[in-house]
């Protein structure tokens, strides 16, 4: 294999081609793994088809990564380059994707499942959003001046970058995610190995492109594909990193964690799933509300750790929202996501549509009742159509467990403290929305909901300036907005004496 091999892909759909990198990029070549054979398929989960495959990380190929960002951040990155400079090459990054934006949602739709124009007007649009925020802060990351208690002497802080920063990304939003991991770290001064998940690697890849044509210094940014298992797993565990990033499932990043304590303790931050609910209460615009709660479910396919898989709307509206919600979420286009009609794709995987039917299954057996979907589709591709479920119990798995497709569970209550008590009966506490045309219950119910993010007459909005994370077991730490910069920074306090004389012994 040539280290710098790429792939034409054919989109016979859409009568083009696209070349895809298919090697490794550290220090801003692609190569081959330097010890290994492996390789990961990457298929399109409308057809079934694989698209490519790309080269699998070893551990040690996730050795040779993380010392090529040890040294651009000793060297390059660390000695040379500016908060100024970072800012211009963030904006320049920025603008190579907004120019390539229809060539990346097209693989980012071959991939994923997600339609093209999703992907370029809301993905790809959001990640050029977040390079050009974080890259307003790049030449803004000050400490403080701090007085002591003593005249001739003062302290200040400085926030340095924390360092080789490991950065471990789901499939579900694969661009988005890049982007919200890396801005903000390179913003610091931080330099990068990322490990893109397996399923989805490809625009990755091509991103890694865009950063050395950008002109990155090399190392800054380093791109693994690998198998969670070998290359998360060794990146995790990695005695010379100082800090992972990890967007994924609760399961791994305990192991995470794990491996983080056992290693080096290195610095752990954590984006991880949800059962997030959303309260309809009886004033609530009820055709606003529905519009939002098929939104909360339907995005992206239910594959959102924010997705609003629980509805529960209050007894007195509950006949009328349902009708109206049935309604709104029989009218998605559920198709190929390379198709402009198409509102959302299939599910990414063979492993993710079994997951997704079992769940369904499982719903059906404890008793659940089907007001939309439960049926399978007999064609290709691994498609689910949006299910909802009524005559729910909170002991069921489909109520409980984190499904990460479109399957909505609707419950009804009666008063505000069981609508509450409800929404909160969950491990999970990343996402919660409302909708109540009542300004008092607003403020009192989004103030008891147990989430990151409370939505109040809306549902999964985010903005690059305003901070996302997880309470419970969704997670720690925070990414976007200002709140992101500490995750990535080293508080280093330094006390000054310009007059005091010791005088020895005490
Ligand atoms: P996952 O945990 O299986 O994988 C996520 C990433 O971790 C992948 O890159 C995978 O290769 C890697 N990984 C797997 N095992 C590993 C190990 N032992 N050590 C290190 N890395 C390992 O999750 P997924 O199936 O890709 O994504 C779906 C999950 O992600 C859902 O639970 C969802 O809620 C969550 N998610 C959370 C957010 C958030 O911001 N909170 C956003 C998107 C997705």
């Amino acid at each position: 294999m040539t280290s710098n091999a790429v792939v034409d892909v054919n989109i016979s759909r859409l009568n083009k081609t696209i070349r895809v990198p298919t090697g490794l990029f550290i220090n801003n070549e692609f190569r081959p793994s330097v010890d290994s054979a492996e390789r990961i398929e990457a298929v399109n989960p409308a057809t079934e088809e694989v698209i490519c495959s790309v080269v699998a990380a070893s551990a040690r190929d996730i050795d040779v990564a993380v010392a090529a960002a040890r040294e651009a951040f000793n060297t390059t990155w660390g000695k040379n380059v500016t908060g100024w400079e970072r800012s211009k090459l963030l904006h320049k990054l920025a603008d190579l994707i907004e120019r390539d934006a229809q060539e990346l949602a097209e693989l980012e739709a071959l991939n994923n499942g997600k339609p093209v124009r999703i992907a370029r007007e809301i993905d790809i649009g959001d990640s050029v959003q977040c390079l050009r925020y974080y890259a307003g802060w790049a030449d803004k990351i000050t400490g403080q001046t701090i007085e002591v208690d003593n005249k001739a002497k003062f302290a200040f802080t400085r926030h340095d970058p924390i360092g080789v920063c490991g950065q471990i990304i789901p499939w579900n939003y694969p661009i988005n995610m890049w982007a919200w991991k890396v801005a903000p770290a390179l913003a610091v001064g931080c330099t990068i190995v990322m490990k893109p998940s397996e399923v989805t690697p490809l625009t990755s890849l091509k991103l890694s492109e865009l950063v050395k044509e950008a002109g990155f210094p090399p190392g800054v940014i380093n791109t693994v594909p690998s198998l969670g298992a070998v290359g998360g797993a060794a990146l995790a565990a990695h005695p010379d990193v100082d800090k992972i990033a990890f967007t994924g499932s609760t399961v791994t990043g305990r192991k995470i964690m794990e491996a983080a304590a056992k290693s080096n303790l290195k610095k752990v931050s954590l984006e991880l799933g949800g059962k997030s609910p959303h309260l309809v209460f009886e004033s609530a615009d009820l055709e606003q509300a529905a519009n939002w709660a098929a939104l909360g479910i339907c995005y992206n396919t239910g594959q959102d750790c924010t997705a609003g898989s629980r509805v529960y709307a209050q007894e007195s509206v509950y006949d009328k929202f349902l009708e109206l919600l049935v309604q709104k979420v029989k009218a998605q286009v559920i198709g190929d996501g390379l198709d402009d009609r198409t509102g959302a794709g299939p599910v990414v995987s063979k492993i993710q549509y079994d997951r997704v039917w079992g769940y369904i299954e499982a719903g059906k057996n404890q008793g659940a009742h089907v007001v939309l979907g439960g049926q399978k589709r007999d064609s290709k591709g691994f498609y689910v159509d949006p299910t909802i479920f009524t005559d729910i119990k909170p002991e069921m798995k489909i109520v409980k467990e984190e499904i990460f497709g479109p399957v909505l569970c609707v419950g009804k209550f009666t008063t505000e403290e069981e609508a509450i008590r409800l929404a909160n009966d969950t491990s999970y506490g990343l996402g919660a929305g409302l909708h109540s045309n009542d300004a008092n219950q607003c403020m009192r119910v989004s103030s008891a909901l147990e989430a990151g993010t409370v939505w109040v007459n809306q549902y999964n909005i985010l903005s690059n300036n305003v901070p996302f994370g997880g309470k419970k077991q969704s997670g720690m730490g925070r990414e976007l907005g200002s709140y992101a910069l500490e995750e990535y920074t080293s508080v280093k306090a330094v006390h000054w004496n310009f007059g005091e004389k010791l005088e020895w012994p005490l």
